[in-house]
């Protein structure tokens, strides 16, 4: 067995420095090959390197409607992007007020200033981290817009209810689907509707950390024609490209794509179902090896988590506590992050001191607080419960044994010493 002592007091790791696991920042835990250099390849002897006139991002764009069964998609440039195609869609007036949730990338919530709307943020359901529907129905208003739904960590949020409440009162969903590709979203029906394709807009990311990759980009799906046009043209100034008038419809931004990121977008996207395949095994896998553990909660599938990250839920620890146990797996070999995020995102600078438009802090001087205490669900889950760790599709058996020794033994020591 490993040595008793903690290697952050100077014990022997669970895994050994020279053996890191691989991860998405490095070649051994992507899964870039043959397919993706060819690509790249066939893009740039083509001469044609613009999304606007190639063959790659329509291409790219008809597939990943096709494999997420969505009637539409258009391509972006990031996944911050296509959340701003989203909210550009759902055309708040300035004031007009979005729902949105604070555990999250900030990508899910600065496209909302960006259209001079306000975040309104729900608590989360104290299990996975998603919106709770009923903290949502509370927060709806005369100006409330839209929701922007987010499937943490790659379990889906309940887009079902999410919806019916957004069609009750005649107003958008958004599905910030960064984390989760191609999870279906009704438990036990796992050939049914995927996310993305419940609200009325999906948004996808291309970022380096995601389960696929082109270094950035982004997607968003709909089954509306009508907003997929907009969200096109949002992408692109405004240009009613497929009149063949130069014309600038509305105030809009350059988002485009490019063929390149397309080429190896589209061979990534092959490769996704695998991903996500060998992503869900690591993860049983883990939760066989671990068993119960008292007061250590493996995240709830139905078999729906496409597991961006594994999130571990920690019982008997404050604050200070639970930085140590992920400082703890980190030095085991196996990083994690205590929190997932610092702070939540309404307490980031950007929100609390309204660092907005010069300094007017428009649209949210004036018009609301975001105090401590505001979501106290999400607050108790970053500061005291959640501890994240990196996942990966080509974590080896050896790979997963190892983690759950290491959360084994951490969490005897830091839990109950
Ligand atoms: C990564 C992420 C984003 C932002 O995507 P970028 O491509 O980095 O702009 C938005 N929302 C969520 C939930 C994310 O995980």
């Amino acid at each position: 067995m490993h040595s008793a002592g903690l290697a952050l007091d100077g014990g022997t790791p669970v895994r050994p420095a020279d053996r890191p696991l691989p991860t998405v920042m490095d070649a051994a835990g992507r899964t870039f090959g043959p397919e993706e250099e060819q690509a790249v390849l066939r893009v740039l002897r083509s001469g044609m390197l613009s999304g606007v006139w190639g063959s790659e991002v329509p291409a790219l764009t008809s597939e990943f409607a096709a494999l997420t069964g969505a009637a539409h998609a258009v391509a972006c440039s990031s996944g911050t992007a296509a959340v701003h195609l989203a909210v550009a869609a759902a055309d708040p007036d300035p004031g007009d007020e979005i729902i949105v949730p604070p555990i999250s990338d900030m990508g899910s919530v600065t496209p909302v200033l960006a259209q001079n709307a306000v975040p309104v943020f729900a608590d989360v359901d104290p299990r996975t981290g998603n919106l709770d529907p009923s903290a949502v129905a509370a927060l709806i208003g005369p100006r409330t817009r839209a929701v922007v739904a987010v499937h943490l960590f790659g379990k889906p949020a309940p887009v079902d209810e999410l919806r019916a409440l957004a069609d009750r009162v005649g107003i958008m969903l958004i599905e910030d689907c960064a984390q989760a590709y191609l999870a279906p979203v009704r438990p036990g029906d796992p050939g049914g509707p995927q996310v993305g394709t419940v609200g009325h807009v999906g948004a996808f990311s291309l970022q380096q950390h995601k389960h696929i990759t082109a270094g950035d980009g982004g997607l968003v799906t709909t089954g509306d024609a009508d907003l997929a046009t907009r969200m096109r043209r949002f992408a692109d100034k405004g240009w009613p490209r497929e009149t063949g008038e130069r014309a600038y419809l509305h105030y809009a931004l350059n988002y485009r794509m490019t063929e390149l990121v397309a080429a190896v977008a589209r061979e990534q996207l092959r490769k996704l179902p695998g991903v996500i395949e060998r992503r869900r095994q690591a993860a049983a896998a883990l939760a066989g090896a671990l068993g119960r553990v008292d007061g250590l909660r493996l995240p709830a599938d139905d078999g729906d988590h496409v597991y961006w990250y594994l999130p571990l839920l920690v019982d008997g620890l404050d604050h200070a506590g639970l930085r140590r146990y992920a400082a703890a797996l980190t030095a085991e070999g196996v990083p994690a992050v205590a929190g997932y995020l610092a702070r939540p995102l309404y307490a980031e600078p950007v929100l609390r001191e309204a660092r907005t438009y010069g300094r007017s802090g428009y649209p949210l001087r004036g018009r609301t607080a975001y105090p401590d205490g505001l979501c106290p669900v999400a607050e108790e889950l970053i500061d005291r419960r959640l501890v994240v760790l990196g996942w990966n599709e080509n974590y080896s058996t050896d790979d997963v044994a190892d983690i759950a020794a290491a959360v084994a033994k951490v969490h005897a020591a830091v839990v109950r010493p």
